[in-house]
């Protein structure tokens, strides 16, 4: 662990595309192919040069933009419908608490002690969230819905208002729910403690992005960096260069840090600053620690590089949990060796690997924007 950094401004930071060439990239549309450079009366032999492409999504509550660096802008558009199809879908089956998704009929019929057979779609879930969870020892923890709902966020908007009475915090902490008390045989879903209601939404979204990178390599687009509000994953490069991802400077506008993302790669990040309740001054943050029942206050983010995108999206939840005492301990137990945290007095932690690739600004000034 190197602290690099002590400013002492900072809250938050994000994953955020930095001005780089790509965010600048053609959009379609606006630009047409480029120019053939052989004589046009032979149209059928007119080469179309490789452009950047750009499409945006909304989905997951947040803007997905889709770019890639082809020459095929059909099969960029047919990869979009198809990614775009899958994500809506995803949402709906993996909605913690709208609607009557798979994922919601999977925690009724559990709170009322019964089975449930899943999908091919939500059962490798269920089986990476419960080896996590283990890996994480339970700071990762999709099985505390109902600690997340008492926090007020399973609505919409969470709401103001006093946080949750400490008695019916502490009950929940006591009952325990964990991915441990879920058993999985074959498809079929079963759980052991009442208290257990699954919540993906701390590594749906880094599972998506591999998904959505797997789609643009299966219709022939290979340089692609997928965007999910400043989670992403991307492959190859544009244009013979890798794409430069800037990282969002906890408080303002600002990059703190920027690295290039190499082909394969995943940059999650979680933080405590895009969805949170306010009380009497005090933030709420949505991530919240299993041990205690309340969200995590000391840490501001955790930024985590991994070619699993649900690897890398859990590991950076459980690594805001984890806190300065613990983060390395339960970064090898996970398996990733690329971190960045940033604590809430604005220290920023690297691991080694980390430290090597990134380029932290010195200021975290609005380098990039
Ligand atoms: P973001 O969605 O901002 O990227 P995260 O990936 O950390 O942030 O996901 C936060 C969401 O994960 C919360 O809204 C909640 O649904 C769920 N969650 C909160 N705390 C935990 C936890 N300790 N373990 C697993 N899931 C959690
Ligand atoms: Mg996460």
């Amino acid at each position: 662990m190197v602290a690099v950094d002590d400013d002492d401004s900072g809250h938050s930071i994000a994953i955020w595309p930095d001005g780089g060439y790509w965010m600048r990239g053609v959009r379609k549309g606006r630009i047409r192919l480029g120019v053939c450079l052989f004589a046009c009366v032979l149209l059928a032999a007119c080469e179309r040069s490789p452009r950047m492409y750009e499409r945006s999504l909304y989905v997951f509550g947040t803007l997905v933009s889709v770019s890639a660096w082809t020459s095929d802008e059909a099969a960029f558009d047919r990869a979009v419908d198809q990614i775009d199809r899958r994500f809506q879908s995803m949402h709906r089956d993996w909605h913690a608490w709208r609607g009557n998704g798979e994922l919601v009929r999977l925690n009724q019929a559990l709170a009322a002690g019964e089975s449930m057979r899943v999908s091919d779609f939500l059962l490798p879930l269920l089986i990476q969230g419960k080896a996590l969870y283990d890996a994480s020892d339970g700071l990762f923890n999709p099985a505390i819905g109902r600690l997340i709902a008492l926090w007020g966020f399973h609505d919409d908007e969470p709401s103001g208002g006093l946080p949750p009475d400490p008695g019916a915090i502490a009950k929940l902490v006591d009952a325990a729910p964990g991915m441990d008390d879920v058993s999985i045989e074959g498809h079929r879903i079963r759980a052991t403690n009442p208290w257990i209601a699954l919540d993906l939404g701390a590594y749906a979204k880094g599972h998506a992005l591999n998904v959505a990178i797997r789609i643009l390599h299966e219709l022939g687009i290979d340089n692609a960096i997928v965007n999910a509000g400043g989670d992403l994953c991307v492959s190859g490069g544009h244009g013979g260069r890798p794409w430069h991802i800037g990282v969002r400077h906890p408080q303002g506008e600002g990059v703190i840090a920027s690295l290039d993302a190499r082909d394969g790669e995943c940059v999650l990040t979680s933080g405590n600053y895009e969805r949170y309740r306010e009380y009497a001054g005090v933030r709420y943050a949505h991530i919240i620690d299993p041990r205690s029942g309340y969200p995590v206050a000391h840490i501001a983010s955790a930024t985590v590089i991994a070619r699993n995108g649900a690897l890398a999206d859990a590991a950076a939840t459980a690594l805001s949990v984890a806190g300065a005492p613990l983060w390395q301990r339960i970064a090898g137990r996970m398996g990733v060796d690329e971190v960045m945290l940033v604590d809430g007095d604005g220290r920023v932690y690297l691991t080694p690997a980390m430290k090597r690739r990134i380029d932290l600004t010195p200021t975290g000034g609005a380098r990039g924007k």
